[in-house]
Formats: structure tokens, sequence, C-alpha cells
């Protein structure tokens, strides 16, 4: 009989110690690392500026939020105070953390915040800037330097992992508003209060098993550019990130992207309002914080695919020839690079192999992750066809390769549907088949995941 006693006795404590353990279902680690150039760069995300940086506001930037799940497999998500992240950058990152912690290339997803008060990345938007070779020596250093940069906040990260909950909510912030303006001459980027846009602030939050905050990863989908001067600042994305990290010390902060290619914040220019819209985010994460959030089990799956993004139909090499004598700066540059193509590899592509990536844990929640500045139809559609209540939807990541529009906004051309591809270095719009090609990739995958 005393033996049975001790027996049970023990089982329960057994049976108590597991419960205790298996509740945070996950361990999650948390790290960052300045990014911020030490000398002055070309900035990114306007032609207009005529010189380079002139000191700081804040720091930039890099992040790393690693999740393990209860099979011991990892994920690692990577935020940026950065412009976006070029494909070459991407490719060269997951390869590094692929060597160093051998996590494979669905489970690495590298995003930026796209504040346009940051430096130019090599690749991303180049035809769009007047640089000198001492700019570019810059840039290239400065790149080529941001796989290890990154790779040292993953590593902060690893070193922190710990057992943690991991709770997923959405709450909202109303200062993205639609920005393609319909005027008698076409669209224009102004401002649209009849244009769709995406109000959903996601929000994934860690909490340590003492239920302090971890780590709490946010978005929005709006263009980050409140700001257009001469000094480093991760804008509106930037002030939210330090605002949650001041609100809950301990704990990291980070923000990615949604589709907001379409949407800036408005109005806009001046440092109070960026301010304003950081707190504006800031409090709409704390309160989905201290509401009931959603409770996440593993496990964690993830998939990634490039798909051959088409475009239209290529010019000649006599149109291009043409386009040399444009009064446009941007059209001539972008013709000299075609050119260049033309002679060395005798052709241009008419695919771009365009990246979707998605995380899935359990049924509860679905990032999905698209490349490129993607406008606000395809977060719209994502939510329609998989449930708003579940979808995180991040764009601007692991690649930044031009503007992504939906058929409609294609169809309505403006620069995020046409003229912006000239500043990205494509000969010309993409493709009709463009929507049906990302969605359809998007729910392949998300069906497959399931099984
Ligand atoms: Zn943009």
């Amino acid at each position: 009989m005393n033996s049975l006693v001790r027996l049970a006795a023990l089982l329960l404590a057994t049976c108590t110690l597991h419960a205790a353990q298996a509740d945070p279902a996950f361990r999650v680690g948390a790290g960052k690392r300045v990014i911020t150039p030490v000398e002055a760069m070309w900035m990114a995300g306007y032609a207009s500026r005529t010189a380079p940086s002139d000191g700081k506001i804040h720091d930039l930037h890099a992040k790393a939020l690693v999740i393990e799940d209860a099979a011991g497999l990892q994920g690692v998500i990577l935020t940026t105070d950065l412009i976006g992240i070029p494909k070459n950058i991407a490719v060269a990152t997951a390869t590094l953390i692929h060597d160093t912690y051998q996590i494979p290339r669905e489970r690495v997803m590298i995003t930026a915040s796209h504040t346009h008060c940051g430096p130019v990345m090599r690749d991303n938007l180049y035809g769009m800037y007047a640089l000198d070779p001492e700019q570019v020596n810059r840039i290239e250093a400065y790149t080529g330097a941001m796989p290890q940069m990154l790779l040292d906040a993953v590593t902060a990260a690893m070193d922190n992992l710990e057992p943690a909950t991991l709770t997923w909510g959405i709450g909202n912030a109303g200062f993205a508003v639609n920005r393609r303006e319909y005027t008698p001459g076409g669209v224009t980027n102004g401002e649209n209060p009849i244009g769709p846009v995406d109000h959903d602030v996601p929000v994934l939050a860690a909490r340590r098993a003492d239920g302090s905050l971890k780590a709490v990863l946010f978005g929005y989908a709006c263009h980050n550019t409140t700001l257009s001067f001469q000094q480093f600042c991760g804008d509106y994305a930037g002030f939210a990130q330090y605002g949650l990290e001041e609100a809950f010390p301990g704990a990291t902060a980070l923000f990615a992207t949604g589709c907001g290619a379409d949407a800036n914040p408005l109005p806009r220019r001046t440092l109070e309002l960026a301010q304003q819209y950081g707190a504006q985010l800031g409090k709409a994460v704390e309160s989905v914080l201290g509401g009931t959030m959603a409770p996440l089990n593993g496990p964690l799956k993830a998939s990634f695919e490039e798909i051959p993004l088409e475009l239209s139909a290529p010019p000649t090499r006599e149109q291009i020839e043409e386009q040399l004598k444009s009064e446009d700066v941007y059209i001539q540059r972008r013709a000299k690079t075609l050119l260049k193509t033309l002679d060395t590899r005798g052709a241009l592509d008419t695919t771009y192999p365009y990246p979707v990536q998605i995380w899935q844990f359990g049924d509860a929640l679905q990032m999905t992750v698209l490349g490129g500045e993607v406008v606000v139809d395809y977060a719209l559609l994502l939510k329609h066809r998989l449930g708003r209540e579940k979808q995180f939807v991040i764009a601007y990541a692991n690649d930044v390769c031009a503007y992504i529009p939906s058929l409609r906004v294609l169809r309505e051309g403006g620069y995020e549907g046409d003229t912006s591809m000239i500043y990205y270095g494509f000969y010309g719009p993409w493709a009709p088949t463009i929507q049906d090609a990302i969605l359809g990739s998007a729910l392949k995958q998300t069906e497959a995941l399931k099984e």
C-alpha cells in the first residue's frame, strides 16, 4: 500500500512536470544587431535626393526571431530597418544560416520595413540614383557585409533560446491611406479615400515561462515613408519598435511590412508624424497583447518556392535603342542596362523567379510571405480565401525585386502597375498572369503543408 501511494505520488509529480514542460510549446530566441552605416551613404527609395545621409535619428537594426517547435525544428524570421533585401543578399544570408545552423531555406524568412531613410542596397532600385564611384563602393561594402550582420542577429537569438508560449491576435491602426489617386490623366501617386486598404495589425507574441514578454512580431500594410529627409531613421516602424521595447523591458520588437505597396501614411513628411504613427501602431500592438490572444501549438511547418513570374512581351533591340534617346534619364539608364544584357547574354529574361513562402502553426496561424512591393489586393484576396483570423500576410520579403500589382492595378496602370518597373530595371510591365500565378502558388503550398 505504502509503495502504491509512493508510485501514485511519483506519477502525479511526473505528470505535473510534463504539464509544466509541455505548456510552453516552443523554444524562442530573439536577437538584434545595429546595422546603421558608419559612414555617410546614399539613401534609398527616392530619386529626388541630391546628397548622401547626414547623421541619424536613431539606430537601424537587423533583428532575428528563432522559433523551435516541440520536434526541435527551427524557423528564423529576420526583420530589418532597410528598404528591402535583394535576392542575392537573401540567398547569401540563407546559405550562411544553413551552413551555420543547418536550417533549410524554407525555414528562413528575410523581411524589411521599407524605410526610405536607410542606405541604398546593391541591386535594389539601382536605376533610381545618380551614384558616383565612391558611393557605389560604400554600397558594395555595406551590402556585402549584410549577410554576416544578419547572421549576427540570428546568433544573438540562438544564444537566448528558452521555453516560450506563442500567441496570436489582430489589432487595428488607421493611418494607411490608399495612394492611387484617380485623375483625368490617369492614376497618380496621391490620395484615394475610396481605395482599398488593410488596417489589420497582425501580432505574434512570445512569452517566457514566467509570463513576461520575450518578443513581439507585428506588421502593417503601409509604405514606411512618413519621412524623406537625410538622417538614418526607421520611420514609423522604427518608432513603433523602439516604443514597444521601452514599454516591455527585456522584449524584442520586430516589424515586418504587409501588402502596403499602394498605401502611404498620410499626411506625412514631419518627424512628429512619424513618431505619432509609430505610437499609434505601438498602441495597437499593446492592446492586442493586453487582450485575449489565440494560443499557438506546433508543429511549425514551412514551404518555399520560386515561381517564374511572366513579364509582358520584350522589346526589340531597335525599340531599346530608341529609348536611349528618351528625355527621361531613368528610361535612358534602363535602356543602357538592357542593351548591355542583350550584348552579353543575347536575350532578355521574360520571366523572373519570384519567392512565395508559407509557414503554418497548426490550424491557428498561417504566415503567407511574398516578395516585392505587393499591393493590398493580395492581402484581401488571401484573407478572403484562407480566413482573415488566421492570416499574417508579409510582403517585401526574401527579395524586393519590383512592385507586384494585382490584375486590377496592372490594368489601371500608374506607378505600381507600370512605371515603377523602369526604376527596378525591367523592360516592361508584368504579364496579366501575375495574380493567378502568385495566389496559385500560395494556395497550392497551403494545401500541401496541411497533408
Ligand atoms: Zn516602395
